[in-house]
Formats: C-alpha cells, sequence, structure tokens
C-alpha cells in the first residue's frame, strides 16, 4: 500500500474529518501527537508543519527546538471510537529537523535507517509481534489497580472471562482501523490477555504496536477498566512479553527456508540467531527499557532468562516455531511491550543482520527446559544469562558499538542518561518488601 497525498485528502473528505491528529513518538515510544484542522492538512503532508521539540523526551536543547514532522500518508486512519459527524483521524509523523534531515532523537527514523540497511542487503525485513496485557479494575478515583475478578486461564471462555466484552470491542476497533487480527485470547494469568495481529513489514508493524497499545488502553477505558503493558504487575504469576517474530524476504522468498538445510533453515536463519544471541545482552535494555521488566525475565514464567535457542521449548530467548516454507521465523521472547515498538525492532534487526554479514554460528539448540537445569550443567552447556537488572543491561548496551551505531549517538547517550536516573531513583526509594520484611524485625 502507498498511498499519495491526493488519497489522504479524499480519505480525509469522504470520512467528513474535522480534525487530524499528528502522531510521533518520544525516545521511550511514549506517543504524542498536535491536533490540526483538517484545513491544515495539505500543508502538513507538504511537511511544513513546525513544532516545538524541546520539552519532548530524548528531543532537544531549548536554542534548537524547531522540528518539522512529516506524516507518512499510509499511516492515515479515522478513529472509530470518535463521533461519526466530524471526525478524527491521525497520520503518524517522522521528525525532521530545519535541515531536513531526520532528527536523531526520532524513534521512527531510526528503524527506518536499520530497514536501509537491510534493503541494501537486499532485504525486506517482517515482524509479528504478540503484545500481552493485563486489564485491571479501576478505584472509585479512577486510579488503576492491581485487581481483576476474573477469574480466567489460558484460552478460557466467558463468564469467567469478564474481560471478554472489552477484548470483543478491542478487537473490533483494531479490525476497524485496518489490522488484520489473527487471534485473541485469555492468556495464562488472571486478568491477562493477548491479541495478536499478522505480520506485516517491519515500520508498519512498530506502527501497529504504537496504535494498538492506545487502542486497546482507550477501549479498556470505556469498558471501566485498565489495560497495562507494564512487564510484571504481579508477582507469583506471568508477566506480559512481546515475542518478536522476525523474518527476511527477498524477492518474496523468505530466506529463512531453505528445504536442504539443517531443520529446514537456511545459513542466513542461523546466522541471523547467532547475532540475536551475540548482541541481546546489549540490546536488553532496549526490548526491556523498565525496571520493573526484569521481575518478568525470573525462571519459571514462560519468560527467557537464558541466552540459547530451541525449536521446541520456550524458556530459551530464541524459538524456531514449526511453520515452514514462507512462514519460517526466528520467535525472539524477551522483549516486553513495554519497549518503544521502533528502537526495539531497530536493534534487534541490526543484531541479526550484523549476524548474516559476519556469518556468525548460532549455538547447538538447548531443547531441555533451561529452567530446570543447574548452573553447572548450564556453564558446561555454554548457556549465558540475559542481564539480571536494568543496571546491568545499561551496562552491557553501553559497551557495545554495534548497538551504538544502530541507535545512533543522540538517542544512546539520552536513553542511557535518562534510564540511569530512573534506576538511581528506584534503587534510593524505600519500597513495600524492605518495610514488609525489615520494620517489625529491627
Ligand atoms: N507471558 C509469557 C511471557 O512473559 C509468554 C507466554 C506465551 O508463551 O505466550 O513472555
Ligand atoms: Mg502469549
Ligand atoms: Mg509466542
Amino acid at each position: 500500500m502507498s498511498l499519495t497525498k491526493q488519497d489522504v485528502l479524499n480519505m480525509a473528505k469522504e470520512a467528513n474529518v474535522k480534525f487530524i491528529r499528528l502522531q510521533f513518538t518520544d525516545i521511550f515510544g511514549i506517543p504524542k501527537n498536535v491536533a490540526i484542522p483538517v484545513d491544515q492538512l495539505g500543508k502538513a503532508l507538504d511537511g511544513e508543519l513546525m513544532f516545538d521539540g524541546s520539552s519532548i523526551e530524548g528531543f532537544v536543547r531549548i536554542e534548537e527546538s524547531d522540528q518539522y514532522l512529516r506524516p507518512d500518508p499510509n499511516t492515515f486512519t479515522v478513529f472509530p471510537w470518535r463521533p461519526r459527524d466530524g471526525s478524527v483521524a491521525r497520520l503518524i509523523c517522522d521528525v525532521y529537523t530545519p535541515d531536513e534531515e531526520p532528527f536523531a532523537g526520532c524513534p521512527r527514523c531510526t528503524l527506518q535507517k536499520v530497514l536501509k540497511e537491510a534493503e541494501e542487503m537486499g532485504y525486506s525485513v517482517n515482524v509479528g509481534p504478540e503484545a500481552e496485557f493485563f486489564l485491571f479494575h479501576t478505584d472509585e478515583s479512577g486510579r488503576p489497580t492491581t485487581i481483576t475478578h476474573d477469574q480466567g486461564g489460558y484460552f478460557d471462555l466467558s463468564p469467567v472471562d469478564l474481560g471478554e466484552n472489552a477484548r470483543r470491542d478491542m478487537v473490533m476497533t483494531l479490525q476497524e482501523m485496518g489490522f488484520e487480527i489473527e487471534a485473541s485470547h485469555h492468556e495464562v494469568a488472571v486478568g491477562q490477555h493477548e491479541i495478536d495481529f499478522k505480520y506485516d513489514e517491519a515500520l508498519a508493524t512498530a506502527d501497529k504496536l504504537i496504535t494498538f497499545k492506545f487502542v486497546v488502553r482507550t477501549i479498556a477505558q470505556r469498558h471501566g477498566l485498565h489495560a497495562t503493558f507494564m512487564p510484571k504487575p504481579i508477582f507469583g504469576i506471568n508477566g506480559s512479553g512481546m515475542h518478536t517474530h522476525q523474518s527476511l524476504f527477498k524477492n518474496g522468498e523468505n530466506i529463512f527456508y531453505d528445504p536442504n538445510g539443517p531443520r529446514q533453515m537456511s545459513e542466513e536463519a542461523y546466522h541471523y540467531i547467532g547475532g540475536i544471541l551475540q548482541h541481546a545482552p546489549a540490546f536488553t535494555a532496549i526490548t526491556n527499557p523498565t525496571v520493573n521488566s526484569y521481575k518478568r525475565l525470573v525462571p519459571g514464567y514462560e519468560a527467557p532468562v537464558y541466552l540459547a535457542w530451541s525449536e521446541k521449548n520456550r524458556s530459551p530467548l530464541i524459538r524456531i516455531p514449526a511453520r515452514r516454507g514462507v512462514g519460517t521465523r526466528v520467535e525472539v521472547r524477551s522483549p516486553d511491550p513495554s519497549a518503544n515498538p521502533y528502537l526495539a525492532l531497530a536493534v534487534m534487526i541490526k543484531a541479526g543482520l550484523d549476524g548474516i554479514k559476519n556469518k556468525t554460528q548460532a549455538p547447538a539448540p538447548v531443547d531441555k527446559n533451561i529452567y530446570d537445569l543447574t548452573e553447572k550443567q548450564r556453564e558446561e552447556l555454554k548457556i549465558a544469562s540475559l542481564p539480571g537488572s536494568l543496571k546491568e543491561a545499561l551496562n552491557e548496551l553501553e559497551n557495545n558499538v554495534l548497538i551504538r551505531e544502530a541507535l545512533g549517538t543522540h538517542t544512546f547517550n539520552r536513553f542511557i542518561t535518562a534510564k540511569r536516573i530512573e534506576y538511581q531513583d528506584y534503587e534510593m526509594k524505600v519500597h513495600q518488601w524492605e518495610l514488609d520484611n525489615y520494620l517489625a524485625k529491627f
């Protein structure tokens, strides 16, 4: 699909759109937007709309704050939940500098840079994500709680699954916005859900993830519920992951598939796995960017902890789903939905492409439940672990030249600085656990 300026103007007219929201994200993937009346749409599509970026996280300082928004016409969507008469639409934008350069702190531009590199190698990149989330009740003042009255489990049906109405509404809204929904189901934990949409080219998928999270939260709210993509809201039960299925295509063919290769996988597939495993410790700060992310990456809850791959087991970082042919793909299981989708895809794809360029060898697969192995057995099998905290992850990130290159120095530095402050704040605060364990005892 490739829409022109005129297509968008026509579509806006047809849908009787009165306002357009121009969206972009900061380096943490938090969506921002400016609303413009429809008579400004032509100007906006010409990239002539300027805004002051100085107060956006990861953007520029006061004295150099002018930014231009360049909307991508392909992202035009009407918000189905807004009034039909005088409706609201949105366009996702790239952020440009006054010198007409992609702005170094624009995550969407960062992803495009990596995809350009893939393109130069002859590849287009397909990505299919599985973003899990929880639905919780809010209290009297509308603040989210961690209370769920739902007693459902994996694939359960109503009446146990009270979130089912909300979820159905989410699916229908997403479909109206052009998503092809493949499945939606109750996840393993109480109150936990998953809605899967069809894979797409990497940039479109990252855009969809931003929209997806926004729609899920908006619709939940309309059902009096709070949807959260926080990775581990409740101790002792599964957290929420964002497994990311990735494959490379060349001339319409999936190049991870080789009917004559071991396990019917190509050399490129093995090297891509090698690259992901090599750089995973460094890209984890990006794919798992919160203090809370590391409370999900612990043994026993279907989230990965170890740097390994498997065709069968769900405990390693990478799983190769059984599908072959056009569906041959690498599923990276560590990312969580608190990640900025643009940056998360950029660093993973960069790592995989690096594996292909350098013919990085993938280790042998580990088809055992790694959670059950002792430390000694893991050492013998040379299975290392993912970083155990945001602090460790930032140290790994800081020392990785390839991931720095993927992010660009501007985003790399700002991300690390902001996240170090976040970690320090967490470290210094007194948490409930300390009160529970020490207050009465000492
Ligand atoms: N919720 C699990 C995670 O944290 C994943 C469960 C599944 O396999 O879908 O990654
Ligand atoms: Mg799942
Ligand atoms: Mg999965």
